[in-house]
């Protein structure tokens, strides 16, 4: 595996630390455990950091130097692919992987020049997990967005070059056939959520009122966070004014600006008592935070899979989702939760309040999304359909069905 900026080891909840960091380290952690031996390869972010930490005994880390060992915007990253490849191939010495995977479009990069590598002689099989997509930033973000130029055309040209490519929604895949990709090489396999940990049983986070909605992510604006602050007012007018709001990830304040903008947002609209900005919180205090809630609020402009809804989905509690992008796979509208259109304060609340009005129906959709994570999401079905995915890669063709499962492969 091959992750530049989201290492499996790092914290969660900053701007760049979110979903692609769990994925990694779940999927590697997980066929690991199905008997491969894997190695991801992050960059070092910091001088502390050991050159190999070893997670399980066919799991490991390896922290390659490529760029300074300091934290760098995952946007500025580009012009230290090449000195990340030459590590990884430095590494592989004179045996190379079965497979390499990676994940995001510069990785991508990376592992194509090391799959491919020319001194070395490595024709090594290529999968690649863009997680997001550039052509989809920009149609929302436009001038915000701060992918380097380039994105433009590696980013396809990654996706081109790539054996096999493995999506993690089924809008993801018009997305790459209209990048100009054959979707004949494109597998799907969602993200999973961690079953052990997220569960409906245990201790909740205590909360003061007699409503709680929740929020978590990475504070950055396509969050869309601000439209659950601005859903309150609404709320309040259906009769919900007890409804406290908790945020969770980011910073708390002060030093995060995105902290602050969405504190004066809820000090303009008059809910400012109503909202709580946690800050960022470790992963295994998680689950507790989830069965505090009513309502779990995932409203995105756009999410490329979103891993939020699933563990709110685990731990037995409904979830009003923006229908965009991988929240139409894994929400199911009346199912699991209700969707709602994507920046739509009013249907956010008129959601929420359908929701707070009955407990049964809550109770009913928490349930069926227990049961549907549980089906659908473990960490084990989506490495082996990930397994798939690199038997195709490695047999080069687009028809799986004759293949036996794969022993114990490195990767
Ligand atoms: N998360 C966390 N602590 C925080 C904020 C987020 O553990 O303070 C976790 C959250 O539980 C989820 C991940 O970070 O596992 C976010 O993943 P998601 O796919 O929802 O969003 P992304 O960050 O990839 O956009």
């Amino acid at each position: 595996m091959i992750s530049e900026h989201a290492s499996p080891l790092a914290a969660l909840g900053g701007v760049d630390a979110g979903g692609q960091n769990v994925h990694v380290a779940a999927l590697s952690t997980a066929l690991a455990r199905r008997g491969h031996r894997v190695t991801v390869y992050t960059r070092r972010d910091s001088p502390d950091l050991p050159a190999k930490v070893r997670v399980q005994p066919r799991l490991e880390v390896v922290h390659v130097d490529a760029g300074p060992a300091t934290h760098v915007p995952k946007d500025e990253l580009l012009p230290f692919m090449e000195a990340l490849a030459d590590g990884v191939v430095q590494d592989w010495g004179r045996t190379p992987p079965d497979i390499v995977h990676g994940h995001f479009w510069m990785s991508g990069i990376a592992a194509l020049n090391a799959a491919r590598s020319e001194p070395a002689g490595f024709r090594v099989p290529m999968v690649q997990t863009f997680h997001a997509l550039g052509t989809v930033k920009r149609r929302h973000q436009g001038a915000d967005d701060t992918s380097p130029p380039e994105r433009r055309f590696l980013e396809p040209s990654v996706g081109r070059s790539a054996d096999r490519i493995i999506a993690t929604c089924s809008d993801e895949v018009f997305e790459l056939k209209a990048m100009g990709i054959d979707t004949g090489k494109v597998s799907i396999a969602p993200c999973g959520v961690d079953l052990d940990l997220f569960t409906s049983e245990g201790p909740a986070d205590a909360r003061s009122g007699p409503h709680r909605i929740l929020s978590v992510g990475r504070l950055v604006p396509r969050k869309g966070v601000d439209l659950v602050i601005r859903s309150l007012p609404y709320l309040k007018t259906a009769g919900f004014a007890d409804v406290e709001l908790l945020i969770v990830g980011g910073g708390a304040g002060g030093q995060d600006p995105e902290a602050q903008r969405l504190l004066d947002l809820a000090q303009d609209l008059g809910v400012a008592d109503q909202v709580e900005l946690r800050g960022q919180v470790p992963r295994d205090a998680m689950p507790a935070i989830f069965r505090s809630a009513d309502a779990v609020a995932c409203t995105p402009w756009y999410e490329p899979f979103g891993i939020v809804p699933l563990e709110a989905m685990a731990c037995g509690i409904p979830v009003v989702a923006a229908a965009v992008g991988g929240l139409t796979d894994s929400v199911v509208d009346h199912g699991t939760g209700l969707h709602v259109p994507p920046k739509d304060p009013a249907a956010i609340a008129e959601a929420l309040a359908t929701l707070l009005a009955s407990p049964a129906l809550r109770a009913k959709l928490g349930r069926a999304g227990e049961r549907r994570a549980k089906a659908r999401f473990s960490w084990n079905r989506i490495a082996a359909e990930t397994e798939k995915a690199y038997q195709l890669a490695v047999a080069g063709t687009a028809d799986a069905t004759s293949l036996e499962p794969m022993e114990g492969a490195a990767l």
